[in-house]
């Protein structure tokens, strides 16, 4: 399109390098440390619908064009649009007015000690699945779990060093125990409230999709989730976002096929 487009650029676009990516974060607090660190701008013509509270920022970083969608708040109650339907909604949005080569999902998430997390892990995702949506009819059952696979990025993963884990995801931050024994029967280390949503799309509109998840609190341990969330959410924020910067560093550059 641009006759005069640099010489690295057409080389990357001939190798099938990436381009375009979306991240997807559902918490203002999770967005705005990338959103300073990528020097992202709000866009004042958003491409969602009219009155709508999601949020896109976008820039460039390195080759890269980055995208960081954040539902927004609640227009009713002013908190995160965090869960499920907001962040499954943005995806569907964004896929169509973006068209990303890749989508990120970044995001705090609970974790297992019994399965070795500590507040502060960082965890890329190799299957994500709900825990709360039981549906004890054959077939129904498997379609209520909605196990998906993540986009493998073996060379991501050995390069920046970072463990490998399942995710289980549903619409409460605490923990019943049917809830619980569907998050062992997903062999899940983390828990989150947007990633099996985000997975779901992302396969509907067939766009490779991985996921960054950080520990803020452990749920398997002494402390009340709420509590331990806030304490650490500043903290392990800021890990999180380091952690993205080396993600997304890492694919610069490079191939699908070469994460
Ligand atoms: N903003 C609220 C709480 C947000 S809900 C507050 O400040 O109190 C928690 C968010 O963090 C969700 O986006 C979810 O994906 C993630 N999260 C962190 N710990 C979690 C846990 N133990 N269980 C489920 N989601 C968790």
């Amino acid at each position: 399109m641009d006759g005069g487009g640099d010489q690295s650029g057409q080389a990357q676009k001939q190798k099938g390098a990436i381009s375009n990516i979306v991240i997807i974060i559902a918490m203002q607090s999770e967005a705005l440390p990338l959103v300073d660190r990528f020097h992202l701008t709000e866009d004042p013509h958003s491409p969602f619908p009219q009155g709508v509270p999601w949020v896109r920022y976008h820039g460039s970083y390195k080759d890269l064009n980055i995208n960081l969608i954040w539902p927004g708040k609640d227009p009713a109650l002013g908190v995160d649009s965090v869960g499920t339907i907001s962040s499954a909604l943005v995806t569907y949005a964004a896929i169509q007015a973006l068209h990303p080569d890749l989508i990120i999902n970044a995001g705090t998430a609970g974790g297992f000690k019994a399965k070795g997390a500590s507040v502060g892990d960082i965890f890329i995702i190799s299957d994500c699945a709900f825990h709360d949506r039981r549906i004890p009819i054959p077939v129904f059952d498997l379609y209520g779990v909605g196990l998906r696979k993540a986009f493998e990025t073996p060379n991501l993963v050995k390069e920046l060093n970072l463990q490998v884990a399942k995710l289980s995801t549903g619409d409460s931050l605490d923990m019943t125990q049917q809830d619980e024994s569907s998050i062992i029967s997903n062999d899940a280390t983390v828990k989150d409230m947007e990633g099996a949503a985000v997975a779901y799309v992302a396969e509907l509109l067939k766009v490779p999709a991985i996921f960054v998840k950080a520990v803020t609190d452990i749920v398997d341990g002494d402390k009340p989730t709420a509590e331990e969330f806030l304490q650490n959410l500043a903290a392990v924020t800021a890990a999180l976002d380091v952690a993205v910067e080396k993600v997304i560093s890492f694919i610069n550059g490079k191939s699908l096929s070469e994460l």
